[in-house]
């Protein structure tokens, strides 16, 4: 018994000195972009989930939802009330608009908001929900998106969602999630729902 807790305390005692150490060597401060990616549900809920924290020590945040823009949410009703800034993308989902030119003028328009949030200093996090897209669909360049990214206040953080990100994206990076479904309810043929879902 006795010999098992030494055991232990040494063990413990490595685990800290090698955390210690780690969090000794974390000197940096800066925002940084984190990339919520794959298939699997949970890149929007995280992003609320962060910017929900963020609010919460009274950091200043703003959203901008690419697609989404005809759904009611549960995140924009919350954050509304909290005063956040929320853009929300003028057209609905785009495989029911289906005219590539109204897309790309919505997309462009949002994109406007979301640059402006990108250089405003008094923005801790900027939340850029489903942005991968815009990119993909060629709404966006990516280049802008770069540009941006780099240009913006040092402590401010960004949040990307979608899947498919863009390499050069990921790359910039500072920590990126991949979400994988293991399983989702929706393949068992039950609804999307309210306050899970949306
Ligand atoms: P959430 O908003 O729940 O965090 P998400 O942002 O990861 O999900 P999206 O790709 O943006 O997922 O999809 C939006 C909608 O599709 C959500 O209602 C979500 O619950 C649902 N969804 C997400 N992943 C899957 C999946 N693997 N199969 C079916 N539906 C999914
Ligand atoms: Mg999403």
């Amino acid at each position: 018994m006795t010999r098992d807790n030494s055991q232990y305390q040494k063990r413990q005692q490595r685990l800290k000195e090698k955390i210690d150490a780690r969090i000794e060597a974390a000197q940096q401060e800066r925002g940084i972009v984190i990339v919520f990616t794959g298939n699997g549900k949970g890149k929007t809920t995280a992003a609320f989930g962060t910017a929900i924290r963020a609010i919460g020590h009274g950091q200043r945040t703003g959203v901008i939802q690419f697609i989404k823009g005809t759904w009611e949410s549960g995140e924009r009703n919350l954050l509304i009330q909290q005063g956040v800034e929320f853009h929300v993308m003028a057209t609905g989902f785009t495989w029911e608009t289906q005219n590539r030119e109204s897309d790309t003028a919505a997309c462009q328009t949002a994109w406007k908001q979301a640059a402006a949030m990108l250089s405003d200093p008094s923005l801790h996090l900027v939340v850029l929900d489903e942005l991968t897209y815009m990119i993909s669909y060629g709404y966006l360049e990516l280049t802008d998106v770069l540009t941006a990214l780099k240009q913006r206040p040092a402590h401010q953080s960004v949040i990307i969602t979608g899947r498919g990100c863009h390499r050069e994206l990921l790359e910039y990076a500072d920590t990126i999630t991949e979400m994988r479904p293991a399983k989702h309810a929706f393949n068992a043929g039950i609804k999307a729902q309210k306050g899970i879902d949306w």
